[in-house]
């Protein structure tokens, strides 16, 4: 894989440049480039032809200063233990930006979930947890949804890990169904964090939210969920895409009814009344908001000089190689950093988790004005760095999250 678009190295890369700006030393700048914990597991599942299929998967964790680790699982074919060393650090950032008490960690298993069977993803699902279940706890490492699992498969872990502690224990996981200790607005909360940033960016750069253009690449919880949201605040949404392609309507597209086309026919391409593009053309439309909500580097050096969008608000985790975020930088977009846009999924993770340790159960009310403080605060925390030390928001939001993690490896000490 070229430098450029390995995600690990331009994790890397992004510590540092901001532990440069930061003046931390060579040592600790090591130590935080790097996960402090790593489990590489590989496991048989007995697939429905009754052939044993093996599989890789792993779980890491980046650090811990400021608490148990948090972070997703994925399942997808392209992941590999660099994307999930690159995910658990931006996970380390993430929940510092928003100032939760965790650290960053994150699971991928490397298989094709749409070519398995429910039965066969049951299974992968409850042997990878138990794989993984030596370092995952309620106190320790509390994994959730990300790319190809969803709450049915928290509820498959929950349940596992229950089933071998001989207790139910609902918080080693979040984003589990409402009915065994979900939170409400946990679903939404990822694309409601992501647009209620890009509401505080419209409003820093003046740009009237109502009848804005926007286009959404992805179409699955975070991407789909951001368009109805901003749809419903007044924007109209003309571009969305699946991996299956993209579709383009400059009268507006209605995305609770392209949800209801997706759900029933597997993708958004051929939805009625608009034309079919490309995943690429998509990033490039001559639109005022880009909602990139699939996966890691879509917007390269090739692409980001074509970029017309005003505000990015990284829905994904990250979609911008470094060279993107330069160009876009100086083309004067405005990249609302995935540690600080999509952090509303970790954040209400973290609301679950509290409500099920304490055995409350808060309104849905409650979460969405607590995470709307939350994200506010933290974005306005984000752009006042930005705007003092004249750099852009990534590196902004590094400066804020790198600070609060070395302030709390320092307190701690360093044992022995
Ligand atoms: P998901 O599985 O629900 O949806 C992924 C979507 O991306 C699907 O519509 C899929 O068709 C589409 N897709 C896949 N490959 C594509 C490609 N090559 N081009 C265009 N579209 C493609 O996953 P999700 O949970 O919505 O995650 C999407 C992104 O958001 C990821 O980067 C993830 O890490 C990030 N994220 C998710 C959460 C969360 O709470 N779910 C939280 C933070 C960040």
């Amino acid at each position: 894989m070229p430098e450029e678009v390995n995600p690990f190295k331009i994790a890397q890369s992004q510590v540092d440049t901001v532990a440069e700006m930061l003046g931390l030393d060579a040592g600790l700048t090591e130590f935080l480039k790097n996960p402090q914990r790593e489990l590489h597991v590989s496991f048989p599942v007995k697939m429905d032809d009754g052939t044993l299929k093996v599989f890789k998967g792993y779980r890491v964790q980046h650090n811990m200063a400021r608490g148990p680790t948090k972070g997703g699982i994925r399942f997808h074919w392209d992941t590999d233990i660099d994307e999930v060393r690159a995910l658990s650090m931006w996970m380390t950032w993430k929940c510092a930006v928003v100032g939760i008490p965790y650290g960053g960690a994150k699971g991928g298993v490397t298989c094709n979930p749409k070519e398995m069977s429910q039965n066969e993803l049951e299974k992968l699902t409850r042997r990878f947890a138990s794989e993984i279940s030596i370092i995952m706890g309620p106190d320790t490492d509390i994994p959730a949804p990300d790319v190809y699992t969803n709450p049915q498969t928290m509820a498959w872990i929950m349940d596992t890990y229950s089933m071998n502690h001989g207790y139910t224990v609902p918080s080693v996981i979040t984003g589990k169904p409402i009915p065994i200790g979900g939170s409400l607005g946990r679903n939404e909360a990822t694309a409601r964090g992501t647009v209620i940033t890009i509401r505080e960016a419209c409003k820093k750069i003046g740009l009237e939210l109502k009848g804005a253009t926007v286009a959404v690449q992805g179409y699955g919880n975070a991407g789909s969920i951001a368009a109805y949201l901003i749809h419903d605040m007044g924007a109209k949404v003309v571009a969305v895409s699946d991996s299956q392609g993209g579709v383009l309507n400059w009268d507006g597209i209605d995305p609770h009814e392209a949800i209801k086309f997706k759900a029933e026919t597997g993708t958004v391409v051929g939805f009625a009344g608009t034309e079919t593009i490309t995943n690429a053309e998509l990033l490039e439309l001559e639109v005022d908001i880009l909602i990139p909500a699939a996966l890691e580097n879509v917007i390269t050096s090739e692409n980001a000089p074509n970029i017309k969008a005003k505000i990015s608000g990284e829905a994904a985790n990250g979609p911008n190689t470094p060279e993107a975020d330069r160009i876009m930088h100086e083309n004067g977009v405005m990249v609302i950093p995935d540690i600080l846009a999509n952090a509303g999924g970790v954040t209400v993770s973290y609301f679950e988790w509290v409500q099920g340790l304490n055995r409350l159960f808060w309104s849905e009310e409650e979460v969405n004005n607590r995470l709307e403080k939350i994200m506010v605060e933290s974005f306005e925390n984000v752009y006042a760095i930005s705007q003092e030390k004249d750099i852009n928001m990534r590196q902004a939001a590094y400066i804020l999250a790198m600070g609060r993690v070395v302030e709390a490896i320092q307190l701690r000490g360093f044992y022995p």
